[in-house]
């Protein structure tokens, strides 16, 4: 997961909490709220088992399960990520959980031979791989080689271009300079976008090769020291990652891909035609110091030692990437499941989740998620082994394949989709759980208020009251407000269940420094001495994953807040209306704005019937059925099966990855993607579409409301 506004970004693979968003609580502030969903002797009881399983998760065991999991880098499709699988299996067997393994074979190269050279002014192979370090045993062991996956194939040599970030107004910077990428190699600086992105507009312009490195202004010694000194990005660090920009395996969009199901050829799937490598600051230096030509646009200047120019040439390059596509293309991926089965509502699912995979030891990225949800599952399978089964079906799984283009959480909610539509009720996210002190939590706005309350029940490891009262401190918000939780954007395995299916999801994470995201050097070590040399935070992540999960499951009622959801849509519209006066549009958001106006005092309704309703003994199994199959449905409700029309997989018309971005997040994207185009009466027909499907919900919330009674 990233959070892109935390200083020094952890994981780039993760949610964006760009716009962000405060919603004033008004009397509920500050109080602890009643349980919702639970009658008050139940929120009694369920309080005490939340209790005893927040105390569960263990810092020394999360210490042993960091070490055995980061002792060597296991990327997707390597026989050490089988042994990452066997580990976890054989850790929720230990449990005492039902277990599931899932494979599917997916089309993933890897590299057999990576080179880069400047050749010239003068002939020099760069040095490509990360040396080890002093007191980093793992840092010398084995690496992946430093290719960004899904690269094409080729052997290039040409004249160097610097393109910035490499996003699509740098491009029209260097037209309007009279540059042009064509047949060059172009130079990119890591940030500001996915870099799928950077990768899709260099083809575009005819670069026959990129390069993407890592800045010193952007995680290295700018930001503070580097590592081992430091945690920061060294002169060697390289930031492997995806240039995928689709989500799933790219030979079965759409559908999972299990043996035997059909493939798309190579030539038709959507992937880098280019070799795309990444490169530390130490190589980059050695081609960008000596480019000539047009000054730099003003803000292109990054933290190297000189002044920076944007070419083309006098430098030349070569890159030569090969891959195993052609003799092992296909490989197999393994998602884990450990389930607990519910005993009053079966078929409900509350998913607790993290990726397993890596670019290389991963302590940060993503063991500490996966270490989360081990930590938590154990203390769910104590409190069942305790005599308190959960209501709902809870699975904590761990993914494949994410690193490549969230490939093995995608490929199952494509497998299980009938499933987890009829009764997927929330997805928990768990990327980069722990790698610094900083609290930041986000996801569907109806689970926002949970999140906090859980947060308010978790002791902060810094002994300092809550991990809700430390957020508080940290975020400096002013009494009336909550702390600002981030919307889903992209580029975590939350995308699956959020985009396609519509389920609700949270995801929560303890942020800090650090430049080794992505390289040799995201390490037990590392870990040890800068991320989270305690493993307390490790630890605290899995208490509240374990409490959500159990609220989640043991609810009466599914303790959805569409107060809250309804009211952060409002905050969204005045950009719109902006927009539209901006282009001097007719249109108009009035009925969309009636429509969330309608969706929150069905809500208050809804709220304040079921509190009435919950009183102990007074709602039959078949009731609550009733009403929870209509909660159910409203988040559905916001979903159309055709999709956006730029990408028909991404069904969820309330928060999308920004398609010119990759990680940035995007607020009613039918409507501003159509804005963005220009195109008025679409605009005007989306925003009606969109008013319709918030009715729709609302009258999911009023057949829930008519349920209780
Ligand atoms: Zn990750």
């Amino acid at each position: 997961m990233s959070i892109l506004r935390s200083a020094g970004r952890s994981c780039l693979c993760a949610f964006a909490l760009a716009p962000f968003t405060t919603v004033a609580l008004g009397a509920q502030q500050g109080t602890r709220s009643p349980m919702p969903g639970y009658s008050a002797a139940a929120a009694a009881s369920e309080r005490a088992l939340e209790a005893d399983a927040i105390r569960r998760p263990d810092p020394a065991r999360a210490r042993t399960h960091s070490q055995a999991l980061s002792a060597e880098t296991h990327v997707s499709g390597t026989p050490a990520q089988e042994r990452t699988r066997d580990y976890v299996i054989a850790q929720m067997k230990a449990m005492g959980l039902e277990t599931e393994v899932r494979q599917y074979d997916v089309f993933m190269p890897h590299p057999t031979s990576v080179r880069v050279w400047r050749v010239s002014p003068g002939t020099k192979e760069l040095s490509l791989a990360e040396p080890a370090v002093p007191g980093d045993p793992t840092s010398a062991r084995p690496q992946y080689l430093t290719v960004n996956g899904y690269s094409g194939q080729g052997d290039v040599t040409a004249e160097v271009v610097y393109v910035n970030y490499g996003l699509i107004e740098d491009y029209a910077q260097l037209d309007s300079l009279g540059v042009s990428v064509r047949g060059k190699i172009a130079v990119a600086r890591y940030g500001r976008s996915f870099r799928g992105i950077k990768a899709r507009e260099a083809e575009k312009h005819g670069a026959v090769g990129l390069l993407i490195y890592s800045d010193p202004q952007d995680d290295g010694y700018v930001r503070g020291d580097v590592y081992p000194n430091g945690p920061m990005r060294n002169r060697n660090g390289v930031q492997r990652g995806s240039v995928l920009n689709v989500d799933g395996d790219p030979a079965t969009q759409g559908y999972a891909s299990k043996p035997g199901a059909p493939r798309i050829p190579e030539s038709s799937m959507v992937i880098p035609h280019i070799p795309v490598v990444p490169i530390s600051y130490g190589n980059a230096g050695e081609l960008l110091d000596g480019l000539r030509g047009k000054d730099i646009p003003q803000g292109w200047q990054g933290g190297l030692p000189f002044r920076y120019h944007v070419g083309p040439g006098p430098v030349r390059a070569r890159v030569r990437v090969t891959d195993d596509r052609t003799t092992r293309g296909t490989k197999p991926i393994f998602d884990t499941f450990g389930i607990v089965r519910g005993t009053e509502f079966p078929d409900e699912l509350v998913i607790v989740g993290g990726h397993r995979d890596a670019w290389g030891p991963g302590a940060a990225d993503n063991v500490s998620g996966t270490v989360s949800v081990l930590e938590a599952a154990r203390a769910v399978a104590e409190a069942v082994k305790s005599g308190h089964a959960p209501k709902r079906t809870i699975m904590f799984a761990t993914w494949d394949a994410e690193e490549w283009g969230l490939i093995g959480s995608t490929e199952y909610v494509e497998d299980d989709s009938l499933r987890l539509m009829r009764g997927g009720v929330a997805y928990l996210n768990q990327d980069v759980a722990a790698q610094g002190v900083r609290f930041d939590g986000g996801g569907s706005p109806s689970l926002r208020p949970m999140l906090r309350d859980i947060a308010r029940a978790v002791p902060n490891p810094n002994g300092k009251g809550s991990v809700y009262a430390e957020w508080r401190r940290a975020s400096a918000v002013a009494d009336t407000a909550e702390p600002a939780m981030g919307d889903p954007g992209g580029g975590s395995d939350f995308a699956g269940f959020y985009n396609h299916l519509g389920i609700p999801i949270a995801e929560w994470s303890f942020g800090g420094p650090g430049g080794v995201y992505h390289s040799q050097y995201d390490d037990f070590a590392w870990m040890s001495k800068f991320g989270d040399p305690g493993f307390v935070y490790h630890a605290a992540a899995a208490r509240i994953g374990a409490a959500m999960a159990l609220r989640l499951a043991n609810a009466d009622i599914l303790p959805y807040d569409y107060v809250e959801f309804a009211r952060t849509m409002q905050t969204y519209l005045p950009a719109i209306d902006r927009a539209m006066t901006a282009k001097k549009w007719g249109g108009s958001t009035s009925a969309l704005r009636q429509s969330l106006t309608d969706m929150e005092r069905e809500a208050g309704l809804f709220a304040a019937a079921r509190d009435g309703a919950l009183a102990p003994g007074s709602m039959t199994r078949a009731r609550q059925v009733a009403v929870n199959t209509a909660l159910l449905g409203v988040e559905r409700a916001l979903t159309r099966p055709e999709g956006l029309r730029t990408r028909p997989w991404f069904r969820n018309l309330i928060y999308v990855a920004d398609e010119n971005n990759g990680y940035a997040n995007m607020v009613f994207p039918s409507v501003n993607e159509a804005i963005r185009a220009g195109d008025e009466r679409l605009v005007a027909s989306e925003l009606a579409d969109l008013a319709q499907r918030v009715a729709a919900a609302t009258r999911a919330i009023t057949a829930a409301r008519a349920a209780l009674q």
